[in-house]
Formats: structure tokens, C-alpha cells, sequence
């Protein structure tokens, strides 16, 4: 857990891409610093999930119970705009 936090932390602002900002659902590219590879990040109905091979490895069996780096990088990135503009 503590290595995927680290990890999560790599990911700047620009990797990030944000689609839908709402009460009720979250949309975000996540895309892995220096790659090219994008991954799918939402929050729907408090429902952490993302199109990862980490978390549709290991996510899906328990569904909420799993938080891959890319949604750790999107809970980071959201906590630092959201004390930009509170
Ligand atoms: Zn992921």
C-alpha cells in the first residue's frame, strides 16, 4: 500500500485529465508519467474503479476494497485543486 501510495505520487498535474467533475460522478484519464498509457478512473455512487490491470486483477473481487494507483493519483490531484479553490 505504501509503495502504490509513493507511485501515486510521481503523477503530476498534467498527467491527469479530468472529464467530469460532479456531486454524484467522477471521470478521469490517468496517464503513467513518461508512458503513453492512459487509464480510465471514475466514481460513481462512491464506487471507486478504474480499467487497470491492478485493479481488474485484484479490485474486482471485492469491489470497493482495492484503490490502484491511478485512483490514488486522482484523490491526491483532487485534495491539491481543491485547496487551490475552496
Ligand atoms: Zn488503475
Amino acid at each position: 500500500m505504501i509503495k502504490r501510495i509513493k507511485k501515486a505520487l510521481e503523477f503530476k498535474k498534467d498527467n491527469i485529465n479530468s472529464l467530469l467533475i460532479s456531486c454524484e460522478e467522477l471521470h478521469f484519464y490517468v496517464k503513467l508519467p513518461g508512458s503513453k498509457k492512459e487509464s480510465f478512473v471514475t466514481c460513481v455512487g462512491n464506487l471507486w474503479r478504474c480499467d487497470c490491470e491492478d485493479f481488474t486483477g485484484r479490485g474486482l473481487h471485492k469491489e470497493g476494497s482495492f484503490l490502484c494507483k491511478h485512483i490514488l493519483a486522482v484523490l491526491f490531484y483532487l485534495a491539491k485543486e481543491f485547496e487551490k479553490t475552496p
